[in-house]
């Protein structure tokens, strides 16, 4: 089991590596990152987050200086100097390092930062508790970005109230959580989830839950939907790269969903399969 860092082509412990003061991220969290599992030597979904990450670059004009062959080139070289079973994959573009000033001085080029390290999903049986924070976060949550403030404390928020996870919401309506996207089950076995727009990040589990909602026949309805109606849904589901799909028990204390629990499990191992498959393994 063993974590490994990366930093503009030098390699380490993540511990041990240093990076410059000067690396815009240090003042202005100005960067973009993406993430997702590994089992052994497989990156799971790596085209998706690749794609996603120079989308998130494109959308703050970072011009990444390598093709994204080279990127999972550079990854798999990464994962292949581990033996974990599983690992999280974590990777991140910087504009640049540079003299501090807002306006980022011409002729510098992004830095690359990637760890590994080694990782479990959460247990698929166990639910969620969840919390809930109103959503001031502006509007760039479509962008991978590294400013992570809001999701920080809404992060810390859930572990101070001994939740898991916290739902964002712009007065009754829910967008996500902290590091998740939010769903809900509804009566007729609909699933229910925010539309991407400039309000949430386009989840790649979330994009591949839909999948799963095709071939079990479950019709995906992207509308965002209220408080009250995460309170009185069949179930609740948290999808992300590092849990795939969740669901939860409480909801500001109160107990949430439970009400369509052959649905929910269904939903679970189709989403499992694809990553077994995927990752050509048998069980996890
Ligand atoms: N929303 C936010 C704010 C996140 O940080 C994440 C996890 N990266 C997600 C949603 C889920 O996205 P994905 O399924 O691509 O991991």
């Amino acid at each position: 089991m063993k974590s490994i860092a990366y930093y503009n082509g030098k390699t380490g412990a993540p511990e041990e590596m240093t990076i410059p003061m000067l690396d815009r991220v240090c003042y202005f969290g100005d960067g973009v990152y993406d993430a997702t599992m590994a089992a052994g030597n497989t990156i799971f979904l790596l085209d998706e987050h690749v794609d996603r990450l120079y989308h998130s670059a494109g959308l703050i004009d970072i011009q990444i200086n390598m093709t994204k062959e080279e990127l999972k080139a550079i990854l798999q070289d990464m994962i292949s100097r581990t033996d974990n079973r599983y690992s999280f994959v974590y990777f991140q573009f910087t504009r640049a390092t540079a003299p501090r000033s807002h306006a980022c001085p011409k002729g510098f080029s992004p830095n690359l930062w990637i760890t590994v390290t080694p990782k479990v999903f959460r247990d698929f049986s166990q639910p969620m508790k969840l919390t809930s924070m109103e959503d001031q976060r502006y509007l760039y949550c479509n962008v991978k970005t590294l400013n992570l403030l809001p999701n920080v404390l809404a992060a810390q928020k859930a572990e101070a109230e001994g939740c898991n996870e916290t739902v964002f919401h712009r007065g009754e309506t829910v967008t996500e959580c902290s590091h998740s996207n939010c769903s809900i089950l509804l009566p007729g076995g609909i699933l229910k989830t925010h539309p991407n727009d400039c309000h949430i990040l386009p989840g790649i589990t979330k994009a591949h839950m839909f999948k799963a909602c095709e071939k079990l026949g479950i019709p995906v309805d992207e509308t965002a939907f209220t408080l009250e109606e995460l309170r009185q849904a069949d179930e609740v589901i948290i999808t992300s790269s590092s849990n795939l799909c969740s669901f939860a028990e409480t909801f500001e204390g109160k107990p949430v969903g439970g009400k369509a629990p052959a649905l929910l499990k269904a939903l679970q191992q189709t989403m499992i399969q694809e990553f077994l498959d995927f990752c050509g393994l048998k069980s996890l």
